[in-house]
Order: C-alpha cells, then sequence, then structure tokens
C-alpha cells in the first residue's frame, strides 16, 4: 500500500471517529482531499482507495492536473472543488472546469461563474466565504453582509449556492479552535431559518479536523495529512 493510501485510510478513520463521538453519522462528513502542489499522480494514488472529490487553489495548475487525470482514469467520474481566491478576470476557466467553488465572496464574482458556466454542465455548487473572526486572510465576506451576498447569489441561474466556508487562522490549542467555526455554524443556520436550502458547511483542515467536524462541518478540507508537506510556497 503507498504512503497516501495508508493516509487517506487514517485520516477517513480520524473522521470516522470525529463524527461518532460528536454523535453525528459518519457518512455526513465529506472528504476533500486537497491535492494542490501535488502530481496528477498523487491524485491516482488516492483514488485507489475510492476518494472521488479533491481540491485545487491554483487555477492553471488546477486545470493542468483535471486534464492529466482524465486522460490517464477517463472513467474516474471525478468531483473537482476550487478553493482558492478567485480573481474576477480568471473565472471563466473555473466555471468550465470545476463542480464546486468555495471561496466566493462578492456578488460579481458569482454573477461572473454564473454567466460563463458552460450551458451542458449542471450548476456550479458554490460556497460563500465568510470571514469570520480570526481569519488568517483578508479574503470573504464579512458576516454583516452575508445574508444579503447569499439571497442574491441564491437567485443566480447557473449557481448552486450550498453553503459556507471559512479558513480560520491555525491553532493548535483545540479550546481555541471551536470559537470561529461556531460562529460559521451560527451564520450557517440563521441562513438555513431565513428559508435558504443550505447543506455545506467547508470547514477543517488537517490540523484542526475533529474541532470542525464537532462543530458540524459536512466536508473537511484535507491536504498535508493525506499528501504530505508541500514544498514550494503558496502564493495565490
Ligand atoms: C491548502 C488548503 C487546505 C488544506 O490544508 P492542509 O493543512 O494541508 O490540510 C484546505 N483549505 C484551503 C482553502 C487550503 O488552501
Amino acid at each position: 500500500m503507498s504512503i497516501i493510501s495508508a493516509n487517506m485510510q487514517a485520516v477517513e478513520q480520524a473522521i470516522a471517529a470525529a463524527a461518532q463521538a460528536a454523535g453525528r453519522p459518519v457518512s455526513s462528513v465529506q472528504l476533500l482531499a486537497v491535492s494542490k502542489t501535488f502530481p496528477f499522480q498523487a491524485v491516482l494514488d488516492a483514488m485507489q482507495t475510492g476518494q472521488r472529490a479533491f481540491g485545487e487553489n491554483y487555477l492553471q495548475e488546477g486545470v493542468d492536473k483535471i486534464a492529466a487525470v482524465a486522460a490517464a482514469a477517463p472513467d474516474a467520474h471525478l468531483e473537482w472543488h476550487f478553493i482558492g481566491p478567485i480573481q474576477s478576470n480568471k473565472t471563466r476557466p473555473i466555471a468550465e472546469n470545476f463542480d464546486w467553488v468555495h471561496a466566493v465572496d462578492r456578488l460579481k464574482i458569482a454573477q461572473r461563474l454564473s454567466e460563463q458556466r458552460p450551458a451542458g454542465l449542471s450548476p456550479l455548487n458554490v460556497c460563500l466565504q465568510v470571514n469570520i473572526s480570526g481569519e488568517a486572510s483578508k479574503s470573504g465576506v464579512a458576516p454583516a453582509d452575508l445574508p444579503e451576498l447569499a439571497r442574491q447569489v441564491a437567485t443566480l441561474p447557473n449557481l448552486r449556492l450550498r453553503g459556507l466556508m471559512a479558513i480560520p487562522e491555525a491553532e493548535t490549542d483545540a479550546a481555541k479552535q471551536h470559537l470561529p467555526f461556531a460562529q460559521l455554524r451560527l451564520l450557517y443556520e440563521q441562513l438555513q431559518r431565513d428559508g435558504l436550502p443550505l447543506d455545506t458547511l467547508s470547514m477543517g483542515m488537517s490540523g484542526d479536523l475533529a474541532t470542525a467536524v464537532a462543530e458540524g462541518a459536512t466536508i473537511v478540507r484535507i491536504g498535508s495529512a493525506i499528501f504530505g508537506k508541500r514544498t514550494y510556497k503558496e502564493t495565490a
């Protein structure tokens, strides 16, 4: 068994344990394998354990990898998630190549993605990135502006608004990890009460997976715990 397959199994076990501890069905948490900076062969390797959903941060790298994997495994039917920051002049390749986008944080981006989504494809699944307290980056919609943005995005014809996403500051103290995830969950539940049919809370990475699951994550985005340490600097 390859290291990646072994890591995949360990991460799946960690998700199952966290779900059980939270009294949630294991099937309510989806593992998104974040393959950014790793070659397409790493994706093929992770597929050996049945993994189908992969996340990419960098547009050109992601588009190239999707093509390489499709050529090597044409029947794989993978689900590709774009989880990186989005530049408004780079929306078209995202709309054309990906199934999900996690970091939409303004209306203009959402409108462009909807306009540029090819007619033959199903609506693009979208999460809104929220800038909750302790957010490492400056991106994400402010909580106060979220309800209006969500209402507007939900009306766009070629998008399907699925939920919310956040990237809290890395925090090793488990007690301090809870707060931003709990904040995101409250915002999510409020939008649901307002009538939006949301089903996705995209939160939790390699270092805070268990806490995110305890706070209700439905997608955890896991990179280094599966593929190993990334070796090039992350610039968007
Ligand atoms: C890189 C990245 C991840 C995965 O991070 P790890 O700590 O390697 O698990 C998850 N989400 C986003 C948005 C990322 O950029």
